[in-house]
């Protein structure tokens, strides 16, 4: 393809990402970086490979319940491309490992499935000037965006426009059933593989110098809807 070329293959090469979640989101898009050839992948999370997750967490089979996500979907990815080097944490984002985790990152994937853990990303994004692609799914509803609060300040001061990061848009955790979890509330495998796809899309697109989709973009079930996002003044995290 022209838009990537071996130029943007070497970019690719060069990338660090790291992914927050093994399971749904974290499987598809795990295998999708890896193909794609990215140089580095961190993996986040503590979690254990459950019969009930199989419909979705497609890097895992029967043989591997009971195992490390974070682990087993390392060897998923690197059977698929074992030049990617693959970092495995096999622990929850928090606090006290966020700003070791994140430095010195070119982009931050989320794939929680809680708001506490997202608003804590975004903080830590913005504090380190790293863009942040968001995603979430459950039942057969999905949500996602791309975050680039603060990532370029000199672009953002001559436009007198701030981007928006995820508080602005989630500044309390929603109401409804969109951030309920998939244990409880159940899923349709797929919904997970098309929210990811477009979360892998945008990572690929930023990493290689193009535009990317910036606006909050949901699936309901039967179709897209598409939300322009933009910053709030009274944003708990960036205002
Ligand atoms: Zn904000």
């Amino acid at each position: 393809m022209p838009e990537i070329n071996d130029e943007g293959q070497e970019l690719l090469l060069k990338a660090r990402v790291i992914i927050i979640g093994a399971g749904g989101l974290g499987c598809p898009l795990g295998l999708y970086l890896a193909g794609a050839g990215i140089g580095e992948i961190t993996l986040v999370d503590n979690d254990i490979i459950e019969i009930s997750n199989l419909n979705r967490q497609i890097a895992f089979t029967n043989d591997d319940v009971g195992k490390s996500k974070s682990e087993t979907l390392k060897v998923s990815m690197n059977n698929l491309n074992p030049d990617v080097k693959v970092i495995s944490i096999k622990d929850r984002l928090s606090n006290e490992n966020i700003s070791e985790l994140f430095y010195k990152k070119n982009l931050v994937v989320d794939c929680t499935d809680n708001f506490e853990t997202r608003h804590l990303i975004a903080k830590e994004c913005l504090a380190q000037k790293i863009p942040m692609s968001f995603g979430a799914a459950v039942r057969q509803e999905g949500q996602t965006a791309f975050f680039l609060a603060g990532c370029n300040e000199s672009i953002e001061n001559s436009n007198k426009q701030k981007k928006p990061c995820y508080a602005c848009i989630f500044p309390v955790r929603p109401k409804g059933n969109i951030i309920s979890r998939c244990s409880e509330a159940g899923i349709l495998g797929p919904i997970t593989g098309l929210i990811s796809s477009i979360q892998a899309l945008n990572v690929i697109r930023y990493l290689t110098n193009q535009k990317v989709s910036e606006t909050l973009i949901l699936w309901d079930g039967l179709s897209f809807l598409e939300i322009k996002t933009t910053n709030s003044q009274n944003c708990p995290i960036c205002s």
